[in-house]
């Protein structure tokens, strides 16, 4: 018996469990051997708030590609936010929750054709171009389209430089393609531009507000109805991390350059909302010592867990990451210097090159954070192991804010913190219904 069983559903914990203490339930349930997810529906919750209350000018549009789960689709609906799409599929996903086509923007500056037709005949018009040849393909399928320039201007410090491949030069190149749809008849109505995600640099938002203010004046001189202005992702989203220096920057900016609140702005962070609610535990499936020739004394120890590079942890392969695994069981053994490798026979398979650990047994289980953002959605089942499933849990409070939402249904939901093929009385799973229920 797996969590393999798993259904899409909400679980509502009791009062006395949460995330971490379903994690412990699960993993010695004494039937768990593959590695899962636990999805924490509250911790999204969280950040809704926190997104609403310290940059309540902008309006979030959920990047979908950097968690597609439908779970989480259908959550982020019903909280009110609307979502950014880069494909055919991703636009199918979030109109089969019931989202209306004007909440989605095809945040793709590049688009195949069939897909661009696809939207279209779906009815999303917003969508992004960065050049000449797309301005074409657009009037082409879609003549209608309401359409945000993206320009380019990259963060010092980001996890990914998405300028590399996006953006047209604001200076240079903004206001020759402007010129371009204004000759074929096309409709402009914004600026966008993408920072880099995972950014680290603040006051940059300044400097592309600023940029996007220009192109935005060259719309209104061209004619346009320019009323939107795009700041893309690049917030963070793991544990302890704050909103507060970007927002800071963000809500001055467009104060100076935007003080007119008929200009819409609109984000599309991935990563700030779904990072922190995913925790992966993984086990520890087999082991390896590693002593000196000369006296035998063990001087490290080699891991093997059942999740690795080519599964969550594929971001090891683009870029350099430091991953902090938490030992589950707090044990008082001697400390190693230790390193985690993945289950395939591979070895670029490895997960933390580096790390003191204390000696660890077969069938214990490291518990790994921030993993909900842009892991889950690239592993591959690469040589026969599988991608881990993932058990959704939510408090009793989140679940009394959400269960009568639009776009939410009742049957959403489950109440209990576990998956229901683990054996009765396992862990602290013996909630009383009717304490929930009732009040
Ligand atoms: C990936 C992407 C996002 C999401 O970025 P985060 O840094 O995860 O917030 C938003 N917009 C576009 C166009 C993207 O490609």
């Amino acid at each position: 018996m797996q969590l393999g069983k798993l259904d899409e559903r909400i679980h509502v914990m009791d009062a006395s469990s949460n995330a971490w203490s379903v994690i412990k339930d699960i993993a010695q349930s004494g039937v768990q051997e593959e590695a899962f997810y636990v999805c924490d529906i509250g911790d999204i919750i969280s950040k809704h708030k926190e997104w609403k209350i310290k940059m309540p000018r902008v309006q979030p549009y959920y990047a979908v590609k950097c968690n597609d789960s439908l779970t989480v689709i259908e959550v982020l609906a019903a909280l009110g936010t609307c979502f950014d799409c880069a494909s055919k599929a991703e636009i199918n996903k979030v109109l089969s929750v019931g989202v209306d086509p004007s909440r989605i923007i095809f945040a793709h500056p590049a688009k195949p054709l069939s897909h661009l037709r696809h939207a279209a005949a779906v009815g999303v018009d917003l969508m992004t171009f960065d050049g000449e040849r797309e301005l074409h393909k657009i009037k082409k399928v879609f003549p209608t389209a309401k359409l945000v320039i993206r320009i380019r201007c990259d963060a010092a410090i980001a996890k990914s430089c998405l300028g590399k491949k996006f953006g047209c030069d604001p200076e240079r190149e903004a206001p020759h393609l402007m010129n371009v749809a204004h000759s074929l008849g096309l409709e402009i109505v914004g600026v966008s531009f993408h920072v880099g995600s995972g950014c680290d640099d603040p006051p940059i938002y300044h400097k592309a507000i600023a940029a996007s203010r220009k192109v935005f004046d060259h719309g209104v001189f061209l004619g346009f109805s320019m009323k939107l202005i795009d700041i893309g992702g690049g917030f963070p989203g793991e544990k302890g991390c704050s909103l507060d220096r970007i927002a800071q920057v963000v809500n001055n900016a467009l104060e100076e350059f935007f003080p007119d609140c008929g200009t819409q702005v609109i984000a599309e962070p991935g990563r700030f909302y779904v990072a922190s609610a995913y925790t992966l535990a993984a086990n520890v499936h087999s082991k390896r010592e590693l002593r000196n020739v000369k006296d035998g004394s063990k001087t490290s120890v080699m891991y093997y867990i059942n999740d690795g590079v080519y599964g969550s942890f594929n971001f090891i392969l683009y870029a350099p990451a430091k991953v902090t695994p938490i030992p589950l069981k707090g044990t008082k053994h001697a400390v190693y210097p230790s390193s985690i490798w993945g289950p395939t026979c591979e070895d670029i398979d490895k997960v933390v090159n580096f790390i003191f650990l204390p000696e660890l047994s077969i069938g214990d289980w490291l518990v790994f954070e921030n993993m909900g953002a842009y892991n889950l959605q690239v592993a591959s089942p690469f040589s026969g192991f599988p991608t881990p499933k993932v058990h959704t849990v939510i408090d009793e409070r989140g679940w009394r804010l959400l269960k009568n939402k639009d776009l939410m249904k009742e049957t959403h939901f489950v109440i209990g913190n576990s998956p229901p093929n683990l054996p009765p009385g396992t862990g602290r799973d013996t909630i009383d219904e009717k304490s929930v229920f009732s009040t």
